[in-house]
């Protein structure tokens, strides 16, 4: 193994009965890297943390780490309910793993202190949880998991009781914190802005399989297969041939080179993300919009588009919310990814 990597995770598997909550996982771990694992719900998440945490033992696989977890330097598994003690102040909580482990009651108080001032709630060591806020919560949390100087920590959805805005802050300050503590960490989550915002690689799991490991402007812009662009947002399916009903810009055109007239691959599926696709309103545009939906920043259009024998209903988002349903429109397309084909 070498020198830079922490933990190895080969071929992995779990069973719940017949169930493959996680199957055939790879990966490598690197010392001080912090990995989110994305994936819908029943994906795995909290299995795979189970195994790495030795919780759960695997049926097959291993997971070998290049420098052992110890007494002194454990794998610590946080979860989403703070699981703070209630009737111990906040700087109780902190030093509880430090107690357990007989450190001297001198460097305790002087790890504590650090921790709470780096985490902003030095002012909070004698309140107890009940008095705080929920994001306050989740920092004494983090700051208890750290004190012990985790060789491992592993965060099971660790923001899901934060609001959308506190969710964000505390993602990035946990960043921060795992940065200057030189802890390396495994965070599972549902939520992708939240990975995104907070990881060096984010990991997209389905069904037990981890599809992509991959820093986040990677699989962002370049996802393994259709089920991961899926998980990434709307796209839209449809087979190439539908490209001559669109305007396209050089890289699509490059790909319908390749098509080179071959009707089997003018009839293969390609599959488009919807921040990949644009409207232009034109009365002799060849699409027309089905359906408008304000979804925040962005409207996503449901537009129709017929390739002369079928019509198609593709998914575009858009910043320009003016377009009614009805309206003619022309489609562009700047990106295009083969269905099953690793891009
Ligand atoms: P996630 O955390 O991504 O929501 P889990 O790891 O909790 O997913 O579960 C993955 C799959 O394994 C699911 O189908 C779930 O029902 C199943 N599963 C998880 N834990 C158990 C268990 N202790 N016994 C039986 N099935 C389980
Ligand atoms: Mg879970």
């Amino acid at each position: 193994m070498t020198e830079n990597i922490l933990c190895r995770v080969r071929d992995l598997t779990k069973l719940y009965g017949t169930v493959e909550a996680v199957d055939r996982l790879s990966f490598d771990l690197h010392k001080g890297e912090f990995i989110s694992i994305v994936g819908p719900s029943g994906a795995g998440k909290t299995t795979l943390l189970r195994l790495l945490a030795d919780l759960e033992s695997q049926d097959s696989g291993e997971i070998r780490f290049s420098e052992k977890p110890s007494r002194e330097h454990p794998v610590v598994l946080v979860f989403q309910d703070f699981m703070l003690f209630p009737s111990m102040t906040v700087a109780a909580n902190v030093a509880f793993g430090l107690r357990a482990r007989k450190i001297r009651r001198r460097e305790i108080k002087e790890r504590v202190a650090q921790l709470l001032s780096s985490f902003g709630i030095a002012d909070k060591a004698t309140k107890y949880p009940g008095q705080l806020s929920a994001g306050q919560q989740q920092r004494v949390a983090l700051a208890r998991a750290l004190a012990v100087r985790p060789r491992l920590l592993l965060l099971d959805e660790p923001f899901a009781h934060l609001d959308k805005t506190l969710k964000m802050d505390t993602a990035l300050f946990l960043r921060r914190m795992l940065h200057e503590f030189g802890i390396t960490a495994v965070a599972v989550t549902h939520d992708l802005e939240e990975a995104f915002a907070m990881s060096d690689r984010v990991g997209i799991m389905i069904d037990g399989e981890l599809k992509q490991l991959d820093p986040a402007d990677a699989v962002y812009s370049r996802p393994a297969s259709l089920d991961v662009a899926r998980f990434l947002g709307p796209v839209s399916r449809f087979p190439a041939r539908l490209l001559d009903f669109m305007e396209t810009d050089a890289a699509v055109d490059e790909l319908r080179r390749g098509i080179n007239g071959s009707e089997v691959a003018l009839a293969a599926p390609h599959f488009c993300r919807a921040e990949s696709m644009g409207v232009v309103a034109d009365p002799e545009g060849n699409g027309v919009v089905e359906e408008v939906r304000c979804i925040g920043v962005l409207v996503l259009y449901r537009v129709r588009l017929s390739d002369g024998a079928n019509e198609h209903i593709l998914n575009v988002f858009s910043l320009e919310s003016g377009l009614e349903a009805g309206t003619r429109v022309r489609v562009r397309v700047t990106q295009v990814f083969r269905e099953e084909q690793n891009v």
